[in-house]
């Protein structure tokens, strides 16, 4: 399987970061090996000195397809949870005034802390879903849904031109403003509405 990762997705973060608002999605990958499951710890990695958070939502494809129309995107996704795009941001500053890709930075072990997936069924509006991030107890991220640039089936529509999308593939949809630095001890726990589907422990 392979994780799509969708960047600059939220106009205030794509500001935050001093970035230009996109025209079409932005669009980087991480392989499996980035995967942490649901309550593992995150090991900084020594390369780094400044690991931030990304809270984004995350669906899961269940269905082969390739050159899937907007219209149609609903059908090859029915869970969705919450995750974490980690970024050595500082390691990625240097890739970027490089030109180089962001790969090192983004896409390493454990960089892709996953939560419990929910069925899509249970929401009414999949463009309206509140999510949060809580560091040691403190909110340090928030969004709904509707402030993405790209809607998730308009994403679907856009990714699929150029990857056929597998069975088991994840999506991560982009971060909203709040982005912030991670440190040894710190305690992260992430929520959709008020349910807590990831916590993880930073080591
Ligand atoms: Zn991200």
């Amino acid at each position: 399987m392979k994780i799509i990762c969708i960047g600059r997705n939220y106009a205030m973060h794509a500001k935050e970061l001093n970035n230009p608002i996109p025209k079409e999605p932005v669009v980087f990958m991480k392989p499996d090996s980035a995967i942490l499951q649901t309550e593992k710890p995150f090991f900084i990695p020594e390369f780094s000195n400044d690991v931030h958070h990304e809270l984004e939502i995350v669906i899961k494809i269940n269905k082969v397809g390739k050159h899937i129309k907007k219209k149609f995107a609903h059908k090859y996704y029915q869970e969705l949870t919450v995750g974490l795009d980690f970024t050595a941001r500082d390691l990625q500053s240097k890739l970027k005034e490089k030109g180089l890709p962001w790969e090192k930075a983004k896409a390493f072990d454990g960089s892709a802390p996953l939560g419990k997936f929910l069925p899509k069924s249970e929401f009414k509006n999949i463009q309206d879903i509140d999510f949060k991030l809580e560091k040691n107890g403190d909110l340090v991220q928030k969004g709904n849904t509707s402030e993405m640039l790209f809607a998730i089936d308009e994403l679907i529509e856009q990714v699929s031109k150029y990857f056929t999308l597998k069975i088991g593939d994840l999506i991560f949809t982009g971060t909203p403003a709040g982005v912030g630095p991670i440190k040894i001890g710190d305690e992260l726990t992430a929520y959709i509405g008020d349910t807590v589907l990831l916590q993880t422990k930073i080591r």
